[in-house]
């Protein structure tokens, strides 16, 4: 989509809003609200919104990546930016609001608005496939349906566009009606309703009725009965109604739902007449979501028959990228799914968020939005990949090549993917960091395939936004200032290194810390630049330590002595941190040594104490907490009396995760964050608030039957009484998953059923029991998800998540998913 133009003094007139303008004809075409990611600096205007943190504070950010036009609340920042245009307003979200409305109010296309708990994204991807034939279609990107995200859906809107497909999310009464005025849908979807306390209302009709206001002035109301019953017929929204269910009457009453291989056939009623359509998934959420695509598109008026073609081509939506490693050093981010300009602006910054390898490459195939001229549609992605300077372009698609020339770095181009393919041999991929992004048709599958690792399909996924997710929750638990040392030891607990490190770095925590000098050597060569502590500095390290400018964590005497020796060659105040023991009794001072170390550390210059810290031992134990009171109060004077020799004041910090939810008295200048970020507090309430990010699934190899009295695996320990079925799955004890989990102790979801380990487990394999359960080779199975958690996985071998954690072996490939 081309995004619109107006002058920064319309918007201004549009918002009704004071200024301070420099230069009243600049154009604004792109609205920012996230300093980090910023395409055209010139013509963006930057929304200081203040919503986890005070967006005003990162107007600096901003202005250094050339943005000059800002949108505030408070005036003050005008002083220090006399060069920038300023519009000034009393509430910088309502004016995000206003100008989106303003925006939709020009044109009046056609629009659908979906909202419900679940699938909005999955339905609106598919309308878009569904109806791009008819239709130049605008739609939400992912999934930005929040009182932020809708505005900047709909400012997409062109005069090209004769449809607007868009989303709406809401988790509170009364914001609807924000994002009606803004949407204004002639079309209503209601996906699904689910149970309320998850959400932030009282009852399910309460979240229901408030749902129901994106729709008020609709023309067309498409739902199903089952998710509206707290609500009267005629209090129904929208001046026409469509309905589809498959429990009761309705206008499409689907009567049967029959899975045949990987697709499902569904029959209905519909206009007195049995109809049918094919889906080509059999997964419950695809099949609901498929029910209310079929209902759209009769309720749009297609012919059953012209349904039925269509929704039997509809494909997988995948709204992840995947970073995976690739062949030569290489990371692979694989988005082979879908290939126009916003997902391609999402992908490229994800990639410029890299900092591991020196090189960027994308691989891209041709674009195509309708209504577009090509060469507008080639700059605009030319200017992107500079934007994001992008090293090389490996384009697809005869047409793409013709545009060779817009393109301002290391090209090639061939004609098919298979060109492509047959090239590869030929072709150098090393210690870059590449993107592989194609439209559908090209089946880039294909190409990642290709340039990623061979996958011994046992994998740990990890869900970055919901790691990203629990850094925000912990940074609203802090009070102003504080800072955040992120916990990356032991391979991120085991979720990856520098993937995570970076992540981190993005995301703007402080410091990081780790266990060990290697560790912190790898981060630095993978380009993390953030301050890193190194908890026990071995002695051997310290001149690699110096090298790549570590923070040794100073825990004794003779630590001290012996890493002002390695630093005598230099001339520096480098950085330490110190370890005082407050009752881990681990490593660190106690009260008898802290003389010494005042001696020492008396008039030294070689040397900046950085920060002063403890650890609690039990922070998340109630019954302790007299023992953590204990911890804290041992610890400040302490810390006191060392600043004081010092004659500075290094940071003072003693809370790990639980520390930060349970001691908030605690969090003095920094908190250690470590677990929390991977989703587990014992402090919490079964973890409430926090999301999970990792999955560990691998595949069935072979299943088998078995008679009667048999046994399975080593020692003949699993018996099989009455004969039966077991599955064997492709992980084992070198993988992780330890030889407690054996003989039934340990389960794993095979196809929705928790089964149960047979035997003791192998080096590299488990045996499951699969008695009375439809499996096959090849099919997947979980070791812990969402569902079944790592909680419950520690539990049943009576250990914490954290070794669970910890265990998972580097053998097991790590991806990692970014919407
Ligand atoms: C690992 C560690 C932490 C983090 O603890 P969590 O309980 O995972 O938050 C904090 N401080 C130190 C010294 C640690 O070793």
């Amino acid at each position: 989509m081309l995004n619109p133009i107006y002058t920064i003094s319309k918007i201004a007139e549009i918002l009704k809003a004071e200024t301070k303008l420099v230069d009243e004809q600049l154009l604004i075409q792109y609205l920012v609200i996230d300093s980090r990611s910023v395409l055209v600096p010139e013509n963006s205007l930057f929304f200081a919104l203040t919503s986890h943190r005070n967006g005003h504070e990162f107007i600096n950010d901003a202005y250094q990546k050339d943005i000059r036009n800002f949108v505030i609340s408070d005036p003050g920042y005008i002083s220090v930016h006399p060069d920038c245009n300023f519009i000034i307003v009393q509430d910088v979200l309502a004016a995000l609001q206003a100008l989106a409305r303003y925006h939709r109010s020009q044109f009046n296309l056609k629009t659908i608005g979906i909202t419900g708990s679940n699938g909005k994204t999955i339905v609106k991807e598919w309308l878009y496939q569904l109806l791009a034939t008819d239709f130049n279609i605008v739609r939400s990107p992912k999934s930005y349906n929040s009182q932020i995200g809708v505005p900047l859906s709909v400012w997409q809107i062109d005069a090209e566009n004769d449809l607007g497909i868009f989303e709406a999310g809401i988790s509170a009464v009364n914001e609807m009606e924000n994002i009606e005025k803004i949407i204004k849908p002639e079309i209503g979807i209601l996906t699904t309703i689910g149970e309320a306390h998850a959400e932030g209302f009282s009852s399910r009709k309460e979240k229901l009725t408030e749902k129901l206001k994106l729709f008020k002035d609709a023309d067309l109301f498409i739902y199903s009965p089952e998710y509206v019953t707290e609500v009267n017929a005629k209090d129904l929204p929208g001046k026409k109604q469509f309905s589809w269910s498959s429990k009761q009457p309705a206008d499409l009453q689907i009567i049967a739902i029959e899975p045949i291989e990987g697709n499902c056939y569904l029959r209905a009623i519909y206009q007195n007449r049995e109809i049918e359509c094919m889906l080509p998934f059999k997964d419950r959420a695809s099949i609901e979501n498929g029910m209310t695509c079929w209902a759209t598109l009769l309720a749009l008026n297609y012919t059953p028959e012209q349904a039925d073609l269509r929704l039997e081509k509809l494909s997988h939506v995948s709204m992840r990228l995947e970073l995976k490693n690739g062949i030569n050093q290489c990371s692979v981010i694989d988005d082979s799914y879908s290939a126009d300009t916003s997902s391609l602006a999402i992908a490229l910054d994800f990639l410029n968020q890299q900092n591991q390898h020196p090189k960027k490459t994308v691989i891209l195939s041709e674009l195509f939005e309708t209504g577009k001229v090509d060469l507008d549609l080639y700059t605009e992605i030319a200017d992107l990949l500079a934007q994001k300077k992008v090293n090389r372009l490996i384009g697809i698609g005869t047409h793409l090549a013709q545009f060779a020339d817009l393109f301002n770095c290391e090209t090639q181009f061939f004609n098919t993917t298979n060109d492509f393919i047959d090239a590869f041999p030929g072709l150098i991929f090393n210690h870059e960091t590449i993107l592989v992004k194609g439209a559908r048709r090209f089946e880039f599958g294909k190409i990642s395939k290709l340039l990623t690792q061979k996958i011994h399909d046992t994998v740990l996924e990890i869900d970055l936004n919901a790691m990203v997710g629990n850094l925000q929750f912990y940074r609203s638990k802090l009070a102003s200032g504080v800072k955040i040392m992120a916990m990356v030891k032991a391979f991120s607990y085991g979720s990856g290194s520098f993937e995570i490190a970076n992540l981190l770095q993005f995301h703007k925590v402080d410091y990081l810390a780790v266990a060990y000098a290697d560790e912190g050597i790898a981060l630095r060569k993978a380009g993390i630049t953030l301050p890193i502590m190194v908890m026990s500095p071995e002695e051997s390290a310290f001149e690699a330590i110096i090298k790549h400018n570590l923070e040794p964590e100073i825990y004794s005497v003779e630590i001290l002595k012996s890493f002002l020796n390695a630093l005598s060659g230099y001339d520096f105040n480098y950085p330490v941190h110190i370890k005082i023991d407050s009752g881990m009794h681990r490593l660190g001072f106690d009260q008898s040594e802290v003389e010494t170390l005042l001696d020492l550390l008396k008039d030294n210059d070689k040397i900046k104490v950085q920060s002063i810290f403890s650890h609690l031992v039990a922070s998340d134990v109630a019954e302790h907490d007299g023992f953590t009171q204990s911890q804290i109060d041992k610890f400040k004077p302490l810390a006191n009396q060392i600043a004081v020799t010092l004659g500075y004041k290094p940071l003072f910090h003693i809370s790990n995760t639980s520390g930060i939810t349970r001691w908030p008295e605690a969090q003095m200048d920094m908190v250690r964050l470590g677990i929390g970020l991977y989703g587990f507090d014992s402090g919490l309430h079964q973890n409430r608030g926090l999301q999970t990010v990792m999955v560990l699934k691998t595949t069935v190899t072979q299943v088998k039957h078995l008679n009667a009295g048999e046994t399975v695996g080593y020692s003949r320990k699993g018996m099989m009484k009455t004969g039966g079925k077991i599955a064997t799955v492709k992980i084992g004890y070198a993988d992780g998953y330890s030889r407690a989990f054996g003989n039934g102790v340990g389960k794993m979801l095979i196809n929705g059923y928790l089964v149960p380990t047979i035997g003791s487990i192998c080096m590299d394999m488990t045996m499951l029991d699969i008695t009375g359960i439809e499996v096959k080779a090849g099919d997947e199975a979980i070791v812990f998800n969402k569902e079944h958690t790592i909680m419950q996985l520690a539990q049943d071998t009576n250990t914490i998540p954290y070794e669970i954690l910890t265990n998972i072996s580097q053998r097991v490939k790590r991806v990692y998913f970014y919407e």
